[in-house]
């Protein structure tokens, strides 16, 4: 089930349409699944599980994302992930989404398996399409090292955990440019002023890890 919110309270993104996805939507490989997530956590936690009842299915939601004003900004699943069947992205389902978002500039993430030869293929394939349709979807990796390869697919734009307290800029181990997400560190900025994450870009966006299980996701981070 879907949720939008026309207008989010949610003091990172900002005020623009944010909507979240029930978590069987999470891909059973996400490493941080009841291990660290910071959407499992609080009053996030708590709004992610109403959405079973007070969400919408597809087809409402779908509509609902097309209604929006042509070039709105909007971020896709402040919890969830993009719809699967076992670790398998579905195509279709994430093409209702791509074309509902036409005209749009819509922005998600994904935690769902990418770096296996041949078991990923067709996920590769969903997001990229996806990206080369304008809607962007950007790989979320578990550490810099992990972004590099996720990077390398050349797919789309890329994310990483890292450990809080670093510097807010720097290189990965393979040498490209990082940023911390500066809504993590200025008080005053949010997705809506920001929008990198919308963005085509070949640096990568880093979160530290915060929340009340940040040390789980610490350990995350060192193993990946
Ligand atoms: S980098 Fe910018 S767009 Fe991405 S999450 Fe942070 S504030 Fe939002």
């Amino acid at each position: 089930m879907y949720h939008l919110t026309r207008v989010s309270n949610n003091r990172k993104t900002g005020p623009i349409p944010v909507s979240t996805t029930t978590s069987d939507s999470c891909p059973p490989t996400c490493s941080l699944k009841g291990a660290g997530c910071y959407a499992e956590q609080g009053k996030l936690g708590i709004w992610w599980r109403q959405v079973k009842t007070k969400g919408v299915d597809l087809e409402a939601f779908a509509a609902q994302v097309k209604r929006l004003p042509n070039g709105q900004l909007w971020r896709h699943n402040q919890a969830g992930d993009l719809p699967h069947t076992d670790g398998r992205i579905d195509v279709e389902a994430l093409q209702r989404i791509v074309d509902a978002n036409r005209g749009k500039r819509g922005f998600t993430y994904t935690h769902h398996s990418m770096l296996r030869l041949d078991a990923d293929r067709d996920n590769r394939s969903a997001v990229l399409n996806a990206n080369l349709s304008g809607f962007t979807i950007n790989l979320s990796a578990d550490s810099l090292k992990q972004a590099d390869a996720l990077a390398d697919l050349n797919i789309g734009p890329v994310v990483a955990i890292v450990e809080p307290g670093g510097p807010l800029w720097g290189k990965t181990p393979a040498g490209r440019h990082y940023v911390v997400c500066p809504a993590q560190h200025r008080e005053y900025t949010t997705c809506a002023t920001c929008q990198l994450c919308a963005k085509k870009r070949n640096h990568i966006v880093a979160f530290e890890a915060h929340g009340s299980q940040s040390r789980r996701v610490i350990n995350i981070v060192r193993a990946a």
